[in-house]
């Protein structure tokens, strides 16, 4: 007999465990959530960054991704659609700085929140993001970001060589000062989406993990549930996909038809425990340097395109951790306590999608969050419980929904850009 539930939710990571949470806390529903636990989940994998200003200027995984390949490939590696100019930063347009900062402005309550009514803390650490500049051409990179954001100076900061030193005194003397984010922060990101997840289930959301859902129900233009391999039918007023990398095939099932999601994968290296290295966090032309909380050092990450392997590679950790010791001469006396690799689920212009198909009733996306879905997993929460109570939606989600790929908008084309 079939299960019933006003919500699906399809894939438990931290964008299904985020709408899980959010849509939980009015108790006026009966929300399901499944998750199959597949191998390269990007919210495992996650560098736990928050860095909304970082991010959409290209930095993060994008230094390596923009200034260390050749642009076929990294056309190839994301599927972009435009060509990009290797030297300047790819700057992300106005609706996706919009999306991650009011996604950032959320977390200090959230982190409170979770603590004070699930027992639950991610960990949520005040830190900054530095750009490191090494050299001329790091200056140069810097210097444009900086001119393309006018409009978030107060949230800037430049540092000479001296201010950085002082600032993070382990940094190698070859560096020649940095241009600091001051709202980009981090948080551990295994901690959060057990902190959303263990809330919903607090909150009544019934959990169904290692369940594969393997189609869709429909009636007519209707999604009315879901079958699933390992627990029966489930029936629904609003299947929500949250599939990660894995969302294609799900919205094939409820809507046939396509979104560009597809895996982009990322390595990392994790170190044992070290004394204090870093005040803050680190983004170079080689890599980005976290240390943890609990003092375990973070470095990351690769941006390849290999389809659905997650193995872990020797050319590609020792490029991290070369550029790392680099940055911070220190790293050569680490213990490795572990590599991982994890899936991001890219879109042709690094845009999220969500929202409503058209033509298609009971059915929402909450996929293709790339590079940055722990960061914006909490606004994507907070968008989609207003969706399904067909509220006003504290921002517009216009260049976020599934149809501009079937329009086949050029990227970014019509709407306001920084860049
Ligand atoms: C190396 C790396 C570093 C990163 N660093 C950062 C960072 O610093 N900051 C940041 O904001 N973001 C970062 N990201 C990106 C971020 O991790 C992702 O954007 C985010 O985790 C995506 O979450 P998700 O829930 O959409 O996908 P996932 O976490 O992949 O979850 C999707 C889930 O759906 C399940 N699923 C799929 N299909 C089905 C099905 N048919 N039935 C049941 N279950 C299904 C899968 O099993 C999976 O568990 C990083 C990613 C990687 C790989």
């Amino acid at each position: 007999m079939s299960k019933q539930y006003d919500i699906v939710i399809a894939g438990g990571g931290v964008i299904g465990a985020s709408c899980a949470y959010q849509l939980s806390k009015r108790g006026n529903l009966k929300i399901a959530l499944i998750d199959a636990k597949r191998p390269g989940n990007a919210s495992r994998a996650s560098a736990g960054g928050l860095w909304a200003i970082g991010e959409s200027v290209g930095l993060g995984c994008g230094v390596i991704f923009f200034r260390m390949t050749s642009a076929k490939n990294r056309r190839e590696a994301a599927g972009a659609a435009v060509s990009v100019d290797a030297t300047t930063p790819h700057i992300l347009p106005k609706s996706f700085f919009d999306f991650a900062l009011a996604s950032n402005d959320l977390y200090p309550a959230l982190s409170q929140e979770l603590i004070s009514k699930h027992g639950m803390d991610f960990k949520f650490e005040e830190t900054g993001l530095k750009f490191v500049i090494y050299d001329e051409e790091d200056q140069l990179y810097a210097e444009h970001i900086a001119a393309q954001i006018p409009h978030l100076s107060s949230q800037v900061r430049w540092l000479d060589q001296a201010q950085l030193r002082e600032s993070e005194p382990y940094i190698s003397h070859s560096a020649q000062g940095a241009l600091e984010f001051l709202c980009d922060h981090q948080l551990n990101p295994f901690r959060l989406t057990d902190a959303y997840t263990e809330g919903a289930r607090q909150n009544g959301v019934d959990m169904y993990f290692n369940v594969n859902v393997t189609g869709v129900k429909r009636q007519g233009s209707r999604v009315t549930g879901v079958h699933t391999a390992e627990a029966g039918e489930f029936s629904c007023q609003t299947l929500i996909n949250a599939g990660g990398s894995w969302a294609n095939e799900l919205c094939q099932w409820a809507t046939d038809t396509s979104i560009p999601v597809s895996p982009v994968k990322g390595q990392i290296v994790l170190s044992e425990k070290m004394p204090k290295l870093l005040r803050g966090c680190i983004t170079t032309s080689d890599c980005y340097i976290a240390q943890k909380d609990n003092g375990e050092i973070l470095i990351g990450s690769t941006t390849e395109d290999k389809g659905y392997d997650v193995s872990t590679t020797y050319p590609e950790i020792q490029g991290l951790v070369q550029g790392a010791i680099r940055c911070l001469p220190e790293l050569k006396n680490i213990n490795i306590k572990r590599c991982w690799a994890g899936l991001r689920p890219g879109t042709p212009d690094e845009l999220p999608i969500l929202g409503p198909v058209d033509g298609v009733e009971g059915y929402l996306n909450a996929c293709g969050h790339f590079r940055t879905g722990i960061l914006t997993s909490a606004i994507t929460g907070v968008l989609l419980d207003k969706l399904v109570h067909h509220e006003t939606l504290p921002l517009d989600i216009t260049p976020f929904l599934a149809s501009r790929f079937s329009q086949q908008v050029v990227r970014h084309a019509d709407e306001p850009s920084y860049a």
